[in-house]
């Protein structure tokens, strides 16, 4: 132990988070891997209820606590074999898509501490995954609204078309500067009206998140697109330039590999343009 690698703060704010969450969930542990990641491994054994449906049930998890923790949420795995595979809302490293990733940071950034986010956002996504076994279908209906990325910047922003969602978006992940920007600038949705008197409200809400969650979002934007969305997009579009698409290209790759260690495979990020 020790070594210039050791963030002590940050290893009380996880012993400490940990001790109150040990309370609620007494058979998870905690440990520390050879690198100095913290993991915690267990049964996480809960109740809930689903549209009136008491559920009662026991899974076997693990969550990695990313080295910038507490500013980015843990990444969690069901490692006892009950959630296939190829159960849709698991990222292509099977670790838990708990939602649109923008939403799921809000929740977390509106309380940074352990016991809060397994207690609401993984108690949740077990309990719908309980609530599909039980009745074949997710409580909330359709599942692309719920966990659509574009569906919520569509609605969050009162936009229906992707180019424009995409502009904004990219406005975001340029952003370097929290919420300073200056809003006498032309709003990125293209009204041709100022951002203060457009999208300012929305658009200084969520330039507090960190840039990377726009980044990837437009990537799994653009990966999800239908082909009239993709000509609009990368073909004849203002908004997101071929250049620009190359330049996030890039990004991804190199972020892929940043990511890579503590995240054993990683996300696949790859782009296929026409
Ligand atoms: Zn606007």
């Amino acid at each position: 132990m020790g070594g210039p690698a050791v963030n002590k703060k940050q290893d009380d704010i996880i012993l400490c988070q940990f001790r109150e969450l040990e309370l609620a969930y007494p058979e998870l542990d905690l440990k520390k891997t050879p690198k100095g990641s913290w993991i915690i491994e267990g049964i996480l054994r809960f109740k809930s209820n689903l549209n009136g449906a008491p559920f009662k049930s026991a899974f076997k998890i693990r969550l990695i606590i990313p080295p910038n923790y507490p500013e980015m949420y843990p990444w969690v795995w069901e490692i006892g074999d009950r959630i296939p595979e190829d159960y849709e809302h698991l990222f292509t490293n099977k670790s838990f898509c708990l939602g649109a990733r923008i939403v799921v940071y809000k929740k977390f950034a509106s309380d940074r501490r352990l016991l809060p986010f397994v207690r609401n956002q993984v108690v949740e996504f077990l309990s719908q995954f309980c609530y599909l076994m039980e009745y074949g279908k997710l409580p909330w209906g359709e599942l692309s609204h719920r966990y659509g990325t574009l569906a919520h910047y569509q609605e969050f922003f009162s936009i229906t078309e992707t180019r424009k969602v995409l502009g904004m978006l990219k406005f975001l992940a340029d952003n370097r500067r929290k919420n300073k920007f200056d809003g006498r600038i032309h709003c990125p949705c293209e009204s041709g009206k100022r951002i203060k008197s457009c999208h300012d409200v929305q658009l200084r809400e969520d330039a507090l998140c960190p840039n990377h969650i726009f980044r990837n979002d437009i990537y799994t934007i653009l990966k999800g697109l239908n082909d009239d969305d993709r000509r609009d997009v990368i073909g004849n579009s203002k908004v997101i330039p071929r250049e620009y698409a190359l330049k996030l290209e890039e990004e991804f790759r190199i972020k892929t590999d940043a990511v890579k260690g503590d995240k054993k495979k990683g996300e696949q990020l790859s782009f296929n343009f026409p």
